[in-house]
């Protein structure tokens, strides 16, 4: 997987993406980011990115010749085959007025072979960069950042951990928080497959404890201390559950439940999990 940044601050990556899974993926090839600057595609003395707005108004916005001359210079697939998904290859320009990114869209992009990330800095990037030049407009979240590199950073960081190889045990992405009810057991929904220890299932992950077995008189749930595994699995579906009730219920309605859900779900109760 290769990632292609284009930014007018080319520095702001050293570091966010210099630590921990992505780290050891750019070390181990399992993927490649490149960054461009901007400014490096300007034709001008002043290497200018930016001008006023069309029309008045506040701020400025981000010029489409270098953005244009800088994604050209990628030699990209054309722009309808990246549409028509005949090449594994996208370009998305950051935007808060894009589709929302979630787990489900960051693996549709795991499977590709090449994302270019175009980041929006100032009053935002001239429209006809989102007409024609990119493929997708992305949001990471319903507020408005200064620039699209966290954004980025962000959907680097969650790409990376889904391109098979990264993380050390494939079974850590499948049972966290929004995996995709795709990974569950077909003949059972909700319930997860053999290698996995409960499975999200779509559903927020269940809660984690290591040692000691009692802290500041806080004691982890003798469930997990018994070793049987059955237990543990039924208990911890139960707690994803109920954490999805408490926090997030619109996630709810998406999934399909397994029996064994609906009979967790009605024994947690409202008043348990503080929603009456
Ligand atoms: N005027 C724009 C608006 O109200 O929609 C906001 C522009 S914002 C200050 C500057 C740049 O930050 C955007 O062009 C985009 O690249 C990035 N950005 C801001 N919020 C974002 C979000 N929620 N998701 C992705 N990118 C974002």
């Amino acid at each position: 997987m290769k990632f292609e940044i284009v930014t007018i601050f080319p520095d702001f990556f050293s570091g966010p993406l210099d630590y921990g899974i992505v780290r050891r993926a750019r070390e181990a090839a399992f993927i490649e980011i490149k960054i461009h600057d901007l400014r490096a595609f300007t034709s001008d003395r002043h290497k200018t990115v930016d001008d006023r707005p069309f029309g008045g108004g506040e701020g400025m916005v981000l010029k489409p010749e270098p953005l244009f001359e800088c994604v050209e210079s990628l030699k990209l697939a054309p722009r309808e085959q990246r549409l028509a998904g005949e090449a594994k290859e996208t370009v998305v320009l950051l935007s808060p007025q894009g589709r929302m990114f979630t787990q489900a869209v960051a693996e549709e992009m795991a499977a590709l072979e090449r994302i270019v990330l175009i980041c929006g800095r100032y009053e935002g990037v001239d429209e006809r960069v989102a007409e024609s030049l990119a493929d997708q407009e992305i949001s990471i979240g319903d507020y408005v950042l200064s620039g699209g590199e966290l954004g980025a950073a962000v959907m680097i960081d969650t790409i990376t951990r889904l391109v098979p190889g990264t993380l050390g045990n494939a079974a850590s992405a499948r049972q966290e928080s929004f995996s995709g009810a795709s990974f569950s057991n077909p003949q059972k929904p909700g319930v997860d497959g053999p290698d996995s220890t409960c499975g999200s299932g779509g559903l927020l992950d269940y809660p984690h404890y290591t040692r000691p077995a009692e802290f500041r008189g806080m004691a982890v749930p003798e469930v997990l201390i018994g070793g049987n595994h059955e237990q543990i699995r039924k208990w911890r579906r139960g707690k994803a559950l109920e954490k999805t009730l408490r926090n997030r219920p619109d996630l709810l309605d998406r999934q399909p439940l397994s029996e064994e859900d609906k009979k967790l779900l009605a024994g947690i109760g409202k008043k348990k999990i503080g929603l009456e």
